[in-house]
């Protein structure tokens, strides 16, 4: 058995995998996760989440061989937060600490770690391709606050030297055919100009997107809110086909498109995923997007033959289970 366990800003969540690759657990179980009261807390809550859910499934703590560890990032590939901190680790006493090695020493277990972007590409690659995810590649863009991603070949999430592989909402991508004529060149607040996140993210609709589109809609009734909540109001609007909506989203779905076509030059992966907010939208929205995606990226015929275009399901789990899946495939490496 492994444990998975997903630390974000506000919960942890937690999950069993056995050896057969099941999960004991369907739904999502959460703990407050602490991290704004610092490593100390977060690391003990942590440890809480641990215990529960072995509680939960009544798994004996003795047949536990590994623990699967996922945070934000930005962070090494072995759970060292960035010296200088993070969205949720901002705190001066994060900075640096290697959380991965912390909660291994407090569990007395081996803690596998990646950052929360990659375990869900992880998971995604595993849920589609099941018992033949060691015999293929695929890649995922996840559309959330910034544009998460993975890479994952063979089976395994591609991690780096310095642990940054995968960073895809950070790829500059060719913006012709993206942007609207005139339209500012998108920002992002890695600095890039003109990279995917500066476009398929929540922020760079609010930064970049809406303030251009709302210069063209100046009736448009999003016009009298602020930009913030004007952004987060924009995919129900989608739904309804609202032409501001969709000229946002069509930008997005390029955007993404044209990353694939990268990836597809790059690693040719045999699935493309698709995850975040547009998931949750209603079936027709997210069919339409995932159909933009797809026309969007340009394949050769004998890729488009090979390759499959998914969504990502099961996505506030998918953190918890990706995690789990790379500390299943340690224990199993470990033995060979
Ligand atoms: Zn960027």
């Amino acid at each position: 058995m492994v444990v998975g366990l997903d630390n974000g800003g506000t919960c942890n969540n937690a999950t069993v995998l056995d050896a057969t690759g099941q999960f004991l657990v369907n739904n999502l179980v959460e703990n407050p996760s602490r991290v704004l009261d610092g490593p100390e807390s977060a690391v003990e809550s942590l440890a809480q989440a641990f215990t529960s859910i072995l509680e939960l499934t009544s798994t004996p703590r003795s047949l536990v061989r590994a623990v699967g560890l996922d945070t934000p990032g930005p962070a090494s590939a072995h759970g060292v937060i960035s010296s200088k901190g993070a969205t949720n680790f901002n705190q001066v006493s994060w900075h640096g600490f290697d959380i991965r090695g912390a909660l291994e020493t407090r569990l007395g277990l081996p803690v596998i770690y990646n950052n929360d972007a990659n375990a869900a590409a992880l998971y995604a690659h595993h849920r589609h391709f099941g018992a033949a995810a060691a015999e293929h590649s695929s890649v995922a863009a996840i559309v959330g606050t910034g544009l998460g991603g993975g890479v994952v070949q063979d089976g395994k999430v591609i991690r780096g030297a310095a642990g940054m592989a995968g960073e895809l909402g950070h790829v500059q991508i060719p913006l012709h055919g993206v942007l609207d004529d005139g339209q500012p060149v998108p920002k992002c607040n890695c600095g890039f100009e003109g990279d995917v996140e500066s476009i398929a993210s929540l922020t760079g609709i609010k930064n970049n997107l809406l303030p251009y589109w709302l210069t063209r809609f100046p009736d448009h009734p999003l016009a009298g809110e602020p930009l913030g909540k004007a952004a987060k109001l924009l995919r129900g609007l989608g739904e309804k086909e609202d032409p501001l909506a969709m000229a946002v989203f069509t930008q997005q779905a390029k955007a993404i498109g044209k990353l694939f076509t990268i990836a597809a030059n790059f690693t040719d992966p045999a699935a493309y995923f698709l995850g975040g907010g547009v998931v949750e939208a209603a079936p027709h929205f997210r069919q339409w997007f995932l159909n933009t995606v797809r026309e969007s990226t340009e394949l050769r015929d004998e890729q488009a033959k090979a390759a499959t275009f998914a969504l990502v399901a099961d996505l506030d789990m998918a953190g918890a289970r990706g995690a789990a899946v790379a500390a299943l495939d340690a224990v199993v490496t470990a033995a060979r």
